[in-house]
């Protein structure tokens, strides 16, 4: 069973980690026995890892000094992945795909295309979340690194996920005997049929030209329930070339959306009213007027050649804090002071923002009574 889909309490040997150094440095690490995890804040044997729990903080003495370097040992989840993954192409990102997973009511019971694959960002949000996955890459060399990881993580034979290499445009998404393909199927193996079933009843294109994959659909995807698409598409031409294909290939309830995530940091910020401001103008003038008559004396002593024209700076108490200006700091929500809740958007937020173009088609709209009482029966249970 995949790390990806089943938590785990304790880190054991062999076992896929994603390790937290910092909020924009997560690595993912397979744990073995007698490995050192080498940061730049010390080095980590991961026999100190093993038999502990996931999420548990792990310090070492920096070497040299009295300080100690952290990490965290986090259990693999797709968002994670997400954020630490070998990029081998843009990826989609967490607000997106979960948007788009919402979107298209993705369940235990969707049967999803996706193409192409990428860097499998995607691909393990979609593997823990819908009943099967049937990923297309025309790649070789990406096809080979994700069909690679996707084994490691667990997700082919004993998964839910199939990957096949393949130009969706070209070739459209049928699995035939010697394809190349991780597809299996115990009971229907590959070789007694003439082709896989794939079923889908979600699409998901992510590709330079979904248009041109459009029109091969129709063969691989379900004849009898609702069929949900959505296009990922980063310039608004592409989106108009989608919608003419959509459009000419009986696709419905076509909507086009962008994302655009925003991240809210929450914090208190003084309230300053008109008296304080009022207050800090007459203490700036006062010690304005102090300094000039310190000079004006110490000018007119030069002239009349005194001794010792300097005079030590009067001794003036500390700077109350000052709400407009420099002082001692204040803690956020002293209650000597009046605060207010205030929301401030952090700009640097991971997301590819392309136009997702969603759609859907139901190809065969005769109504089965039997199915429909059965599917209520199940929804019931
Ligand atoms: N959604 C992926 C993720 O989250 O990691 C990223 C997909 S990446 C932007 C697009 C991928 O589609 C590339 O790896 C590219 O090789 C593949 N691709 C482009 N045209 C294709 C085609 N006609 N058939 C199959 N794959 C294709």
């Amino acid at each position: 069973m995949s790390q990806f889909s089943e938590y785990k309490d304790v880190i054991q040997d062999g076992d896929l980690a994603l390790i937290w150094i910092s909020r924009d440095n997560i690595k993912p690490v397979k744990i073995a026995a007698g490995e050192t995890f080498n940061t730049r804040y010390g080095s980590f044997p991961h026999n100190d890892m093993i038999g502990k729990p996931f999420g548990s903080q792990i310090a070492v003495r920096t070497r040299g000094s009295n300080k100690f370097g952290f990490i965290h040992v986090l259990q693999p989840t797709p968002e994670l992945w997400t954020l630490s993954l070998p990029h081998r192409t843009q990826i989609v990102y967490t607000p997106d795909s979960s948007y788009i997973m919402q979107r298209l009511q993705c369940s235990p019971h969707t049967r999803v295309i996706e193409a192409g694959t990428g860097s499998g960002s995607f691909s393990h949000a979609f593997a823990r979340t819908a009943g099967y996955l049937f990923s297309y890459e025309f790649h070789e060399v990406r096809y080979e690194q994700a069909r690679k990881e996707f084994e490691d993580h667990g997700l082919l034979r004993d998964g839910n996920v199939t990957i096949t290499h393949r130009d969706v445009c070209q070739d459209g998404f049928t699995i035939k005997k010697g394809n190349k393909t991780t597809f299996f199927d115990a009971e229907q193996p590959l070789d007694q049929q003439d082709v896989a079933r794939v079923d889908a009843n979600v699409i998901f294109l992510d590709l330079p030209a979904p248009w041109d994959a459009i029109p091969h659909l129709n063969h691989v995807i379900s004849q009898d329930s609702k069929v949900s698409l959505c296009c990922f598409s980063p310039c608004i031409e592409q989106v108009d070339k989608t919608l003419e294909a959509l459009d000419k290939h009986g696709w419905t309830e076509v909507e086009m959306v962008e994302i655009q995530g925003k991240q809210y940091e929450s914090r208190r910020q003084m309230v300053r009213n008109l008296d304080d401001a009022l207050k800090r103008l007459r203490d700036v003038k006062e010690r304005k007027q102090v300094g000039v008559e310190r000079r004006k004396r110490m000018f007119n002593k030069l002239i009349s050649d005194q001794e010792e024209p300097y005079e030590e700076r009067p001794e003036t108490p500390k700077t109350q804090y000052n709400p407009f200006g420099k002082g001692s700091r204040v803690k956020e929500g002293d209650a000597n002071f009046h605060w207010k809740e205030v929301a401030k958007v952090e700009s640097e937020i991971k997301s590819h923002t392309s136009y997702l173009t969603f759609a859907s088609k139901i190809v065969n709209k005769i109504r089965d009574e039997d199915r429909a009482a059965k599917a209520l029966v199940d929804a019931v249970e």
